[in-house]
């Protein structure tokens, strides 16, 4: 395995922006990540576990220590009744892996199709979208702990995954994910209540679609609200949907009150990200010298270009500082800075 140095960031994100890695590297084995992580350790550097790049923001410094891409792609499966088990490497491109399950007719993550990243990455982020949150379909996940240089089996409850959420942004930082298993189901469950989905098959008239159906319908949809990845950069949504108290809830929605808005089984409430910096900060479509909110999507951050990774950082303070002045609302960022 190849250990570079000063390499890039930029062109390995989505955004297209940011500084070198001091070190670079990318591991096909576990013997390769153990070998990288322990040229980190003889070092004392840093490690950065870099998926596809499509939910972070690296600095214009770079990253000082070493970035490690995990890029075991195996695949193997299981099948058990009426249920397929995929057990998928780290690495393995997320959409790559929604159209192998689609195409052996097993049902579970078609509403997730088009999102960019790695298997890693999905279930680090808990990615969601359209009804689905991966979370619900992963029953166990292999790590490797460079504390300890043990390879560990998580299962999905000790992933602890929430919304945009799991181990791994708590105790479980710096756990490196080797490969996840995704139970998938043969019987057709299509899920398609969400409003955008439902409206999608109404207007095309499509009462029982099939996988294909749906991988097509949110293809469509995505494509009308996101920005083309080969000529904008961004991480997609910026901001994750503010999950606040009822007694807040109450508040917010007596200013606002066609703001959407989902009670959660624990008694709070979920708002729309999306629709504050729309309806309320006015700032859809707005744009600041190279960084902006992207016209069809508020929420979507957009690099129109040469934009720094302080300009992205600042423009996105402003709106949270706008939330908080105009909503009364923290917005909590989804993208993840690397430094
Ligand atoms: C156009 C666009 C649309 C998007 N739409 C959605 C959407 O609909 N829903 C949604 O939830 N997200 C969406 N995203 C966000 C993003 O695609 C997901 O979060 C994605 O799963 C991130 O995966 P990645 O491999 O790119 O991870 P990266 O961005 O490389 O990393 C993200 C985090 O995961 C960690 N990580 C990555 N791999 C590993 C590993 N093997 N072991 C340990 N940690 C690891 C990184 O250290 C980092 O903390 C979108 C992004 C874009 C650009």
């Amino acid at each position: 395995m190849q250990i570079r140095e000063n390499v890039s960031l930029a062109p390995m994100t989505t955004m297209k922006i940011g500084g070198p890695a001091r070190y670079f590297c990318e591991a096909v084995s576990l013997a390769e990540i153990e070998e990288a992580v322990a040229f980190a350790a003889q070092h004392e550097l840093p490690i950065f576990i870099l998926g596809g790049g499509s939910n972070i923001l690296v600095s214009d410094d770079g990253y000082p220590g070493m970035v490690l891409h995990v890029a075991m792609n195996d695949v193997t499966s299981r099948e058990e009744d009426e249920e397929l088990f995929l057990t998928v490497g780290a690495g393995y491109r997320w959409d790559d892996l929604v159209a192998l399950a689609v195409s052996r007719g097993v049902w579970g993550i078609e509403n997730l199709s088009a999102i960019p990243g790695t298997v890693g990455g999905a279930t680090v982020q808990n990615i969601g979208a359209y009804g689905c949150e991966v979370g619900d379909v992963i029953t166990l996940v292999e790590v490797y702990d460079p504390t300890t240089s043990r390879v560990q089996t998580l299962n999905n409850a000790e992933c602890r995954f929430s919304y945009r959420d799991s181990v791994w942004k708590h105790e479980g930082k710096g756990l490196i994910v080797l490969r996840v298993t995704f139970r998938l189901r043969r019987k057709a469950t299509p899920n398609i209540a969400y409003k955008d989905v439902a409206a999608f098959f109404a207007q095309e008239g499509i009462i029982t679609p099939t996988l294909g159906d749906i991988c097509t319908a949110i293809i469509a949809i995505r494509s009308a609200k996101f920005p083309d990845l080969t000529t904008h950069g961004t991480a997609g949504s910026y901001f994750k949907n503010p999950v606040v108290s009822a007694r807040d809830a109450e508040e917010f929605l007596s200013r606002f009150p066609d703001a959407p808005h989902y009670p959660l089984h624990n008694g709070s409430v979920k708002l729309s990200a999306a629709w504050i910096i729309d309806h309320v900060l006015h700032m859809r479509g707005v744009r600041a010298g190279h960084v902006g909110c992207w016209d069809a999507q508020a929420l979507v951050v957009v690099n129109y270009g040469d934009a720094s990774a302080d300009e992205v950082r600042n423009f996105a303070r402003d709106i949270q500082e706008r939330s908080l002045l105009l909503a009364h609302i923290a917005l909590e960022t989804e993208v993840i800075n690397v430094a």
